[in-house]
């Protein structure tokens, strides 16, 4: 019933008054969700053409089976990945809504913008992996935002990795040192050997899955997984994450 929902904001607009969570602006219909409709409007989305294999923007002339510079030079493991958008503005402000302020609601309409972008990486995947935290930080986050974004994209989720290293916060990292940092960061050695983790280890060989994270800056991280994955078995790797820094031209990369 549209009236009984449309009272219901308004109700909810004069009481509680709540703000978008990224443009913080008020909400006209704030039982809606979180963020407003000019925030979701204005997410600047990745488009084609892509890099095949990286998913980084191309100049728009590129042609058809197209690879970047840097996929050209040093191919990376993973199969694909793709990412819905680029990390800034209001994408940038949802995320850190979604991930830093704990509004994990986000993560339906986030998903949504995953499952659009990763159409083909998810489609004959046999499972999605949510990057992991190390403990410590789940544990003062509360909530692993990937694996809040993994539970939504209709496949099963496996957590066939850990992260054993805890460096500082990559976001206060350079480019090169989140690459030393993260690089043997994952393992897919569990603690103790348990029967079920020989179960689990068993399920993973030859398989394709989808590693689900939130933003991928320079795709360490994402090749530490990757890396940690091929390692367990697992024959084909993909990754998807909401946002991503693309790589800058390469004459301003750092040598
Ligand atoms: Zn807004
Ligand atoms: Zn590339």
């Amino acid at each position: 019933m549209p009236f009984l929902r449309t009272a219901a904001n308004s109700l909810v607009r004069t009481l509680l008054a709540p703000d978008c969570a990224a443009c913080r602006a008020p909400l006209v219909r704030p039982l809606d969700g979180a963020v407003c409709p000019l925030c979701w409007q204005s997410v600047s989305r990745l488009t084609d053409p892509l890099c095949d294999l990286c998913g980084d923007p191309l100049p728009p002339d590129a042609a058809p089976f197209r690879l970047c510079r840097a996929c050209l030079g040093d191919p990376p493991r993973f199969e694909a990945a793709r990412s819905a958008g680029a990390y800034t503005g209001a994408l940038k402000a949802i995320i850190h809504a979604f991930k830093y302020d704990g509004r994990r609601t986000l993560a339906v309409p986030l998903a949504a913008l995953l499952r659009e972008a990763g159409a083909t990486l998810l489609a004959d995947a046999d499972a999605v992996v949510p990057v992991p935290l190390h403990p410590w930080r789940a544990m003062a986050r509360g909530f692993n935002q990937a694996d809040d974004l993994a539970r939504h994209l209709g496949l099963d989720v496996w957590h066939p990795i850990r992260r054993i290293r805890h460096g500082p916060p990559q976001a206060r990292l350079g480019r090169r040192e989140r690459q030393t940092n993260v690089a043997h960061a994952f393992t897919h050695r569990p603690l103790f050997m348990l029967d079920w983790d020989r179960v689990r280890a068993a399920r993973l060989q030859n398989r394709a899955v989808v590693l689900v994270d939130d933003v991928m800056t320079t795709g360490a991280t994402i090749d530490g997984c990757t890396r940690a994955l091929l390692d367990a078995g697992v024959g084909r790797v993909r990754a998807l994450t909401v946002a991503r820094v693309p790589a800058p031209p390469p004459a301003s990369r750092p040598r």
